[in-house]
């Protein structure tokens, strides 16, 4: 992915896509001292951009360093990365980490950088399977306890077990997998959070030890607008068994059906269709008009 045309944003300056490179003795590679987001860009608008900003600043916050630099101007610098690539829909992936100065555990003084890069992504599923709805393994790992890992940060560490959950589940024939948490509950898939239709009512894992993320709190709103009852708990596997309708949803996934899980089938009802519909003309709705001045 780095051998392209294109500009990225890198520490203040916007540079060819092929010279944005860092030091191999970068803290953030070793300690994993780094924090990212995943937007999207729809008709030229980032979708809840200063959302993803502030996220961005208090994953940082989180993993007790500072992004010198305020959410108002990472705003600005996503928009003219954006602009820069003529990027009308696509992904925008900021990325902020502690720099090579001093090599150890404790670097407390590296600089912290940050980049920005902007590229055309359509689907993060398959079109074909997103209509059908994917298939998903369960996981071994278990997502970590609050008081084992900053867990409400989007933090590059966290993603060491996602990624190999999604290769376990890939090999095996899988799109993607579910990750039960530390007590052994429903958690949330590799990138993406997960509810289930339950009858009329939505329930969805309470976010207690992963990302509560901007597109889930989306769709609990949406979902309210339909008059559908949300539900947010605990909800233990073997109770998948009982939910006819099952999807994944994120910034990259936006609203994806599931099919599969493990053992447990679901079909690709209206429930689903619907918030589907619901959260593309969401993700693609002007902005309300300023009032005339
Ligand atoms: N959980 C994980 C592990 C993720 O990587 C993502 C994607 N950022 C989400 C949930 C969903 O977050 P969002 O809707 O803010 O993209």
């Amino acid at each position: 992915f780095d051998d392209r045309d294109g500009t990225i944003w890198f520490d203040g300056q916007l540079i060819p896509w092929r010279d944005a490179k860092l030091h191999v003795l970068s803290h953030g590679l070793h300690y994993a001292s780094a924090v990212f987001e995943g937007e999207r860009v729809y008709e030229g608008r980032i979708f809840k951009s200063t959302e993803h900003s502030a996220r961005l600043v208090r994953s940082a916050e989180l993993m007790d360093f500072k992004i010198p630099y305020s959410v108002e101007e990472i705003d600005r610098f996503k928009m003219e990365t954006v602009a820069a690539n003529g990027i009308v829909d696509g992904y925008i992936r900021p990325v902020a980490w502690r720099g090579s100065e001093m090599m150890g555990v404790s670097a407390q003084h590296n600089k912290i950088h940050l980049a920005i890069a902007t590229w055309v992504w359509p689907s993060y599923f398959a079109p074909e399977l997103r209509q059908k709805g994917i298939r998903l393994a369960i996981s071994d790992w278990r997502r970590p306890a609050p008081n084992t890992a900053p867990t409400a940060a989007k933090a590059a560490g966290l993603y060491m077990i996602c990624t190999l959950s999604k290769h376990k589940a890939e090999r095996d024939g899988y799109q993607d997998a579910l990750m039960l948490d530390y007590r052994g509950q429903v958690a949330e898939a590799t990138g993406a959070n997960i509810f289930f239709a339950f009858g009329d009512e939505l329930h969805t894992p309470t976010p207690d030890c992963f990302l509560d993320g901007i597109t889930r709190r989306t769709v609990i709103e949406l979902a309210k607008r339909r008059g559908i009852k949300v539900v947010e708990r605990a909800i233990m596997p073997e109770e998948m068994e009982k939910a006819e309708q099952c999807f994944l949803c994120g910034t990259a996934a936006e609203v994806t059906p599931v099919g599969e899980i493990g053992p447990y089938r679901f079909t690709v009802g209206d429930m689903v269709r619907n918030l589907m519909d619901d959260y593309s003309a969401e993700v693609r709705r002007a902005p309300a008009a300023k009032a005339a001045e």
